[in-house]
């Protein structure tokens, strides 16, 4: 055999090799992704179509520091740098089908952090709004949603208290940061018959995940279960 054959050869078997291995990690993850809904979504109860839909094929792994890929899928949320977290995946799927959520919805976050639940309720509504107040995690998430094609997804780097007023108001509003009270500016900006879901009480302990809805312009509230979110900050100069 010619030297050019034996190079030839040994090119076919490498890029033969790259496709398996490529292969077999998208199926791995994809059965990885379908054990989780499964036995962590399901299994507790999450029923809705659409937020079934979107677990099922967001791929969560991209969302996490490359270190954390192999425990992307793990019932518990993880650290994504600067003190912050990617949240527990039965905790997204419960906010995203608590507001119940429509194709021709206008959703707000407040807390994009890795851009998961924000990538979640993108591949469900048609306009996503989402707010980071860390630059650093702003870049990054910007980055990845981008690259993972979210295009109706539009991010900002603010204080997400005063919420995002010119693109209001909202159909739904999902605060992933814990705060002291709801911001009365994410009242303003929720629409009549909206609905958003926030965790409530005071930073480093266990908070209510509260239901605000807004009818006829009254504001109703239930507690839903106890959280643990990292804290609501605010802007410096403020
Ligand atoms: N939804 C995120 C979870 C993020 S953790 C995910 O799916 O990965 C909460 C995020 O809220 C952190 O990134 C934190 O920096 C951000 N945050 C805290 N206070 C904020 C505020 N006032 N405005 C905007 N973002 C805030």
């Amino acid at each position: 055999m010619s030297f050019i054959h034996v190079i030839m050869n040994r090119l076919i078997l490498i890029l033969f090799l790259i496709l398996v291995l490529g292969f077999q990690e998208r199926t791995d993850y994809k059965a990885t992704r379908e054990k989780m809904v499964k036995s962590q979504i399901e299994a507790r109860g999450i029923q809705e179509p659409f937020t079934l839909a979107a677990m099922r094929s967001v791929p969560r792994h991209k969302f996490v520091p490359k270190g954390l890929m192999e425990s992307a899928y793990k019932d518990s949320p993880l650290p994504i740098g600067y003190g912050q977290t990617i949240s527990q995946p039965y905790i997204v799927a419960f906010m995203t089908e608590i507001i119940n959520p429509k194709k021709d919805f206008k959703v707000l976050e407040i807390g994009t952090g890795s851009g998961y639940q924000a990538a979640v309720l993108a591949h469900i509504v048609d306009s996503m709004y989402t707010i980071e107040i860390v630059k650093a995690l702003f870049i990054q998430a910007k980055k990845r949603l981008d690259d993972l094609n979210y295009h109706n997804v539009l991010i900002k780097n603010a204080d997400g208290y005063h919420g995002w007023e010119e693109k209001g108001p909202f159909d739904a509003i999902v605060v992933t940061a814990a705060a002291e009270f709801v911001p009365p500016p994410l009242i303003e900006q929720l629409k009549d018959g909206g609905k958003m879901i926030i965790p409530i009480g005071t930073p480093f302990t266990t908070q209510q995940l509260l239901l605000v809805e807004k009818k006829k312009g009254k504001i109703k509230t239930k507690n839903l279960m106890f959280v643990r979110f990292v804290p609501f900050t605010r802007a410096k100069d403020e």
